[in-house]
């Protein structure tokens, strides 16, 4: 298999250098920190970043503007704190599970364990070290939050004997005895398969059968192409809390790593809590009901985190969100015309042309 292109995905041994600095990825299998674990993220990016958290669709955590010698010390700090179990499969461990599972009544089977057995299976096998960054494995406990994220390989509980796994959008039944082993034989079959260029599923010609009949399975089911995205508010025994722009202040982070013990990211750019007093967390401004402006709005890095973004978004977006009509529907501010991190579906679309913004095409 040659290799035509470099994986430029970051994580934090490989740190992208980026306009403001070094940008390192950290990934957060299942989304699940423990407050230690959280604690230490908010020192780093404290002690050698811009001191903030960015939270991505993926529910991983970005540490930005890391200075030179960062990116060595954070590897350690991190490495210390069981954030970087594997240094050869850092970059792969691309595990979304829904984020409620096990707390409400929409539940119908906890894959949180689940995804940590993927992790430790993914990690276990050095030929894995070479899936691309961007390879990502999704685990839906039935309410399908995150069965429609587009990921390479995924698991959707049925209920507690049986799921639909999916390669792309084709998907089998299978039970749950099998499932990990069934995902990390996807994958390990999507290497045997890729040629040089592909760094997804589904840029794979004919990528979904071709795997499957790796796996000699016949597909029965199509996955859904959406997802229900879970909003902020109160859901069984946990609190979803809304980071405005996915960016955790350290005032923010401080007062999390004191209202629980674990906390959990999604990939709406929240963070999942045990119920509690909601003053502390709307006090040093996260959201936490579902009719917040700030509740579907997200931006890309914009200035001056990224050196083709043609304004500050974030800093507009902060400005502009509070009195902005938009009829319910989400919103992504862009810097420039890639859009990156754009939501899937619907959404209003703010876009920097250097001196202004579109919106939807028509000029702010
Ligand atoms: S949309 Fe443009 S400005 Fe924003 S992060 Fe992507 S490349 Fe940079």
């Amino acid at each position: 298999m040659a290799r035509t292109q470099t994986d430029r995905c970051p994580g934090v041994l490989a740190v992208h250098q980026a306009a403001d600095g070094g940008l390192a990825r950290v990934r957060v299998p299942g989304g699940v920190l423990s407050v230690q674990q959280l604690e230490v993220l908010r020192s780093a990016t404290r002690e050698l970043g811009d001191g903030r958290l960015e939270l991505t669709s993926r529910g991983n955590v970005q540490i930005r503007a890391l200075r030179p010698d960062g990116p060595r010390e954070l590897s350690d700090r991190l490495y210390a704190a069981g954030l970087l179990p594997s240094l050869t499969h850092e970059r792969v461990r691309n595990i979304l599970a829904s984020p409620l599972s096990g707390l409400d009544q929409e539940s119908r089977y906890d894959v949180l364990p689940v995804a940590a057995a993927v992790d430790r299976e993914l990690c276990a096998r050095p030929a894995l070290a070479e899936l691309p960054g961007r390879f990502l494995f999704a685990l839906d406990d039935g309410r399908g939050d995150v069965a429609g994220v587009r990921a390479d390989v995924s698991l959707r509980a049925i209920d507690d004997r049986e799921a639909l796994l999916s390669v792309g959008t084709r998907g089998v039944r299978v039970r749950w005895g099998d499932a990990v082993g069934l995902m990390v034989a996807a994958a390990e079959a999507f290497l045997a398969e890729r040629d040089a260029q592909e760094w997804r599923i589904a840029e794979l010609d004919d990528g979904e059968n071709r795997i499957l009949n790796r796996l000699a399975l016949q597909p029965t089911e199509d996955l859904p192409t959406t997802s229900t995205r879970v909003a902020a508010g109160q859901h069984g025994s946990a609190l979803v809390v809304t980071v405005p722009l996915g960016s955790l202040t350290q005032e923010q982070a401080g007062v999390l790593t004191e209202v629980a013990d674990e906390v959990r990211l999604t990939p709406w750019r929240s963070v999942v809590v045990p119920v509690v007093s909601t003053e502390e967390l709307e006090r040093v401004g996260l959201v936490t009901t579902a009719d917040s402006v700030w509740e579907g709005v997200t931006a890309c890095a914009g200035r001056p985190g990224c050196g083709k973004a043609l304004a500050d978004v974030r800093a507009d977006a902060w400005r502009v969100v509070p009195g902005m009509e938009r009829d319910g529907r989400r919103v992504h501010w862009s810097g420039c015309e890639r859009r990156c991190g754009k939501p899937a579906g619907d959404f209003v679309d703010v876009v920097a042309v250097g001196n202004g913004y579109l919106v939807d095409g028509e000029r702010m």
